[in-house]
């Protein structure tokens, strides 16, 4: 059993690493606020197009497609060094991490013409319209229908959580096509342009951070979309679905195991501090406990990632994913809940905000935002369920 990379890969690493350190914006301007996931300020732009330019965007592509054809193995160690250093690759990460991949496998050649350079190049920015109020968990319910007429649909409906849509230049938004079909069976992909009469964003706060707008309801009154902006074949939207936006599923695992290492961390300096009867915590046998087991979780989520990708190089099925998403989101939120609690009451402030997951805001505030690690791509309880019927044999509920 080998438990490192070999020599080509890890002078990849050291390649990569030596241009981070000449080109990455400093972590204060990374950690610099921003408005929404479609926040695509001037500093972002730049970062993501010299990325771009410099076939670091997304290693495993093509250089024209800002990558320089690495290995998997390479795009792990790129992974690895960005999720350690908190180097985010775009400000709109649904552009790059989901629709670039979708046009790119779906996409017409006039599509990929019009928009996957430009999304690369951080010039379109994006958000994706799936979740509605009766379709979340259960996707293939959505109800927002898109009628055929003549060169265009026109399209009815609502969609919910859509991340970003009051700055997102276009949505990829799946819609009903046939309404008779069986429900996995009449979904379409539309390509909208968010200026098109009839679509109209209304965003809400988030309980962790008020003035963070992200989340947005979208409503469809009558909005004519050109029919060549259909997305993959008509009515098969749901492989969309299945496909594209599993693109680098088997390596986000890394940016849990980071974080709940630098969780691990951010405890351990708490244990300096006085905690509800005076003493400094660490002298506190049940916080000692505590972080000692997160110390476990962290080590054993690392190690549970890279026995899935090593299955995954060798191109085996593996369950690991669904258990990294469980594991990975649910030991970043105890360790979290655990940080506040040791506090007492004052581990309930939620007045302090800040830009960074780690290094500002209060525990209650990191401990709320963590919400967004356990909901999307699957809540926990589809995690349960799957790895419950496809890795343990149990029957469907
Ligand atoms: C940070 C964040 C960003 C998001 N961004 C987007 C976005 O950009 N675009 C978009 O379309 N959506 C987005 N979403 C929405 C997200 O995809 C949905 O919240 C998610 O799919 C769950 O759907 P729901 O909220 O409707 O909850 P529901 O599906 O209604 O679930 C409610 C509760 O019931 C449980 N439940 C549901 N079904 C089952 C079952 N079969 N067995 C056991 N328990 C079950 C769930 O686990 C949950 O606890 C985002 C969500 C978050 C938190």
């Amino acid at each position: 059993m080998r438990l490192k990379y070999g020599e080509a890969e890890e002078r990849f690493r050291e390649e990569l690493v030596a241009w981070l350190e000449e080109h990455a914006p400093p972590p204060e301007v990374m950690r610099r606020p921003k408005r929404s996931s479609a926040d695509l300020s001037d500093w972002s732009r730049k970062w993501q197009r010299t990325l771009f330019e410099h076939g670091w965007l997304v290693p495993g592509w093509p250089p024209e497609l800002g990558g320089r054809n690495a290995s998997a193995a390479e795009t792990m160690i790129y992974f690895e060094e960005l999720s350690r250093r908190e180097i985010h690759r775009s400000l709109n990460p649904q552009g790059i991490g989901i629709v670039a991949p979708s046009i790119r496998d779906y996409g017409t050649p006039e599509q990929q013409e019009r928009f996957l350079v430009p999304t690369l190049r951080a010039e379109i920015a994006w958000c994706i319209g799936m979740s509605e109020p009766g379709a979340g968990s259960d996707l293939a319910s959505l109800s927002t229908r898109a009628v055929l007429d003549g060169d265009r649909f026109v399209v009815n409906g609502q969609k919910v959580w859509t991340s970003g849509a009051h700055q997102a230049d276009w949505c990829v938004c799946f819609v009903r096509t046939d309404p008779e079909a069986p429900k996995h069976k009449g979904i379409s992909a539309l390509l909208i342009d968010m200026k098109t009469a009839g679509v109209e964003c209304r965003p809400f706060p988030e309980l962790s951070e008020p003035d963070y707008l992200d989340f947005n309801e979208v409503f469809f009154t009558d909005a004519a979309v050109p029919v060549e902006n259909l997305l993959g074949e008509l009515h098969h939207g749901w492989a969309i679905t299945q496909g594209s936006l599993a693109h680098e599923r088997a390596m986000l695992w890394i940016d849990y195991a980071y974080d709940a290492q630098r969780c691990v961390q951010s405890l351990i300096a708490l244990g300096e501090q006085p905690g509800p009867n005076g003493a400094p915590l660490r002298e506190d046998a049940h916080f000692r406990d505590t972080v000692a087991n997160f110390y476990v979780d962290a080590q054993a989520l690392m190690l549970l990632g890279y026995r899935g990708f090593s299955k995954f190089m060798r191109g085996r099925a593996s369950p690991e994913h669904s258990l990294l998403k469980l594991y990975g989101s649910e030991t970043v939120q105890r360790c979290l809940a655990a940080g506040m609690e040791a506090q007492g009451a004052d581990g309930l402030d939620t007045t302090v905000y800040g830009p960074s997951l780690w290094r500002e805001g209060s525990w209650a505030v990191q401990w709320l935002r963590s919400f967004a690690g356990t909901i999307p791509g699957g809540t926990s309880e589809i995690q349960r369920n799957i790895i419950a019927e496809r890795v343990l044999g149990l029957p469907r509920r």
